[in-house]
């Protein structure tokens, strides 16, 4: 069950401790105190954990400080969407909204490489009004002996230079928590010039510790990746791991999943499951076409796999789309084959934007529908 307080029953409150002191003494039933960072404001939710169903939801209702009371179903308690859901969904980080609604565009660098290239991907973003990209420094590697991408040595001329084109946000993988001080501690040392979202793998989905630890901070958002050989359900649990830890502003990523039944793609595309992410959770949705195709092939209508992809996940109202690009594929350390071209920028762009008009108006299509059944 989730007590959710009135805004104005802060912590000081005698509603706040009178409604926790009540809450905290029932028996068999542990009280947990959760922040939700809104917009406007911070709103505290209770989580109750136990054996709660002989609770009545008036009696708790009627508590000092009491704005509604939920009951939920065991699953993803804090990410959920449950029945007669209310509370919010989304948040705002460093200026840029994330939500179920809107849609953020993340192009950029598999692997940082050279500050020539991070360079040209950034300008050439913010040429075209973009404000937010990836930027691998960190890189989990299937062979010990491959790159493992430049760690702490390059964040301070990717931040620098992020902050001088206009990045508010960069997804970011890390596969140990000492990455998410090292990256705190950069972004310190440069004067913030730039947000991070941490991005957890799909080979580090049910890493639990990663997840507590990430979970832990309240500093960064967190894009999580679908296990690729896990079901969708413990995906979803690994999720509601940052949350339970205390970070709640997490983005959900399908980034496609590990069966040669997907050849000759790299992964089989799991986009589908946009609309049933959106359902089960109120995290916004991510789609990442370049790790789920993972080639440049195109078909006889001249499309890339990977933009007939990524249009499949947005006309299904995916909220952010993780695209690789590179300046000089030939050259790149990590996934070259898979990374689209600067000069396919553009059309990149105006694709994504067609199909993302296109789900608008299947929203209201759906809508008019709606309405004449009722
Ligand atoms: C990546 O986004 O660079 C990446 C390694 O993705 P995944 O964890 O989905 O393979
Ligand atoms: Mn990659």
């Amino acid at each position: 069950m989730i007590v959710i307080l009135d805004s104005n029953a802060t912590e000081n409150s005698k509603e706040y401790q009178q409604a926790l002191d009540y809450l905290s003494r029932l028996p068999g039933i542990a009280a947990r105190v959760h922040k939700v960072q809104g917009a406007q404001q911070t709103l505290t939710e209770i989580y109750l954990i136990g054996d709660t169903k002989t609770l009545s939801i008036e009696d708790l209702h009627a508590l000092p400080g009491v704005e509604r009371v939920i009951r939920i179903s065991e699953e993803y308690r804090i990410l959920g969407r449950h029945r007669d859901e209310q509370r919010i969904s989304g948040f705002e980080y460093n200026g840029v909204k994330f939500s179920q609604d809107n849609l953020n565009i993340f192009a950029g660098l598999c692997a940082v490489d050279t500050p020539e290239h991070v360079e040209i991907m950034l300008k050439a973003l913010h040429e075209r009004g973009q404000i937010c990209t990836r930027m691998g420094a960190y890189k989990p590697r299937t062979n010990p002996y491959s790159f493992q991408g430049h760690g702490k040595s390059c964040l301070p001329y990717v931040f620098e230079l992020a902050g001088r084109y206009g990045i508010k946000v960069i997804a970011m993988e890390v596969t140990h928590e000492s990455h998410v001080a090292e990256i705190h501690e950069c972004l310190e040392q440069t004067g913030q010039p730039t947000g991070v979202m941490l991005q957890i793998g799909t080979r580090n989905t049910q890493n639990f510790e990663l997840l507590k630890a990430v979970g832990r901070q309240q500093e960064f958002p967190v894009l999580l990746k679908r296990g690729f050989g896990i079901t969708l359900n413990e995906s979803l649990n690994a999720a509601e791991y940052l949350a339970s830890e205390g970070n709640s502003r997490v983005v959900f990523c399908l980034r496609g999943v590990k069966t040669n039944m997907g050849d000759p793609h790299r992964n089989l595309v799991d986009f589908s499951h946009v609309p049933v992410l959106k359902r089960l959770t109120r995290m916004p949705v991510c789609v990442d076409p370049s790790h789920s195709v993972g080639t440049r092939e195109n078909s006889p209508d001249g499309i890339l796999d990977l933009m007939h992809t990524a249009v499949q996940g947005i006309i299904a109202g995916a909220n952010m789309v993780l695209v690789d690009f590179h300046p000089e594929p030939a050259k790149a350390l990590v996934d070259g084959p898979q990374a689209m071209l600067m000069s396919e920028l553009d059309w990149f762009l105006e694709d994504i934007a067609l199909a993302w008009q296109c789900y608008q108006q299947r929203q209201k299509l759906a809508e008019q529908h709606q309405y004449g059944r009722l």
